[in-house]
């Protein structure tokens, strides 16, 4: 099975994913490629950091499964490499909704869940928080009203991230009931 993730910026979809995954030994993370530059504090392997250059030389090789360009930066979810995917394992995606539908696209079964803030002013105050400067915040907040109309068509189901322990039990709950409906 497909999982994505997706939900706007600032919204704790990297704390949530990493949180699954420790207590999900059945998910295998797929890390994406950014030409993005890496955050103050981020972690060194929360993306492939790449330059224009060696992202298009993936795209025109047929290297990604997906890719979109999100507020100028480019994103990219390799084709994963043969025997990569452990046996057993679904496939978590961290990825914005553009890159969802392309991937519901050729895989229709894909289970897309929407994290959203529970309101937007926690959004706006996370991003700060994080350090984004005010344009970039204002960008994700309106980048972020375009996701969740693109979310509601698709059919994603929709997650408020009040609470992180909260939020994960959900999460847990949603993906055990699709894995009874898949297995
Ligand atoms: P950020 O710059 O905040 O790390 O990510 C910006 C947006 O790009 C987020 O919505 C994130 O989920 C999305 N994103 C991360 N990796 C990928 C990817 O491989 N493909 C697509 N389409 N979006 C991605």
């Amino acid at each position: 099975m497909i999982v994505v993730i997706s939900g706007p910026g600032g919204v704790g979809k990297g704390t949530v994913a990493s949180r699954l995954l420790d207590a999900d030994d059945r998910l295998w993370l797929s890390r994406s490629w950014t030409t993005r530059q890496r955050r103050p504090g981020e972690a060194a392997d929360a993306y492939v950091f790449v330059d224009r250059t060696a992202f298009d030389e993936r795209v025109a090789a047929g290297g990604f499964w997906e890719w979109a360009e999100f507020l100028g930066n480019r994103y990219g979810t390799p084709r994963p490499g043969p025997g990569e995917v452990p046996d057993g394992h679904d496939v978590l995606l961290e990825i914005d909704v553009q890159g969802a539908e392309q991937v519901l696209a050729l895989e229709p079964d894909a289970l897309l869940v929407f994290l959203d803030a529970p309101s937007l002013e926690a959004q706006r105050a996370r991003l700060v928080g994080r350090g984004d400067p005010p344009d970039a915040v204002e960008r994700r907040m309106a980048k972020g009203a375009e996701e969740r109309a693109l979310a509601h068509r698709l059919g994603a189901v929709v997650v408020v991230n009040d609470d992180l322990e909260r939020t994960l039990a959900e999460l847990q709950g949603i993906l055990a009931a699709a894995r009874a409906t898949t297995t």
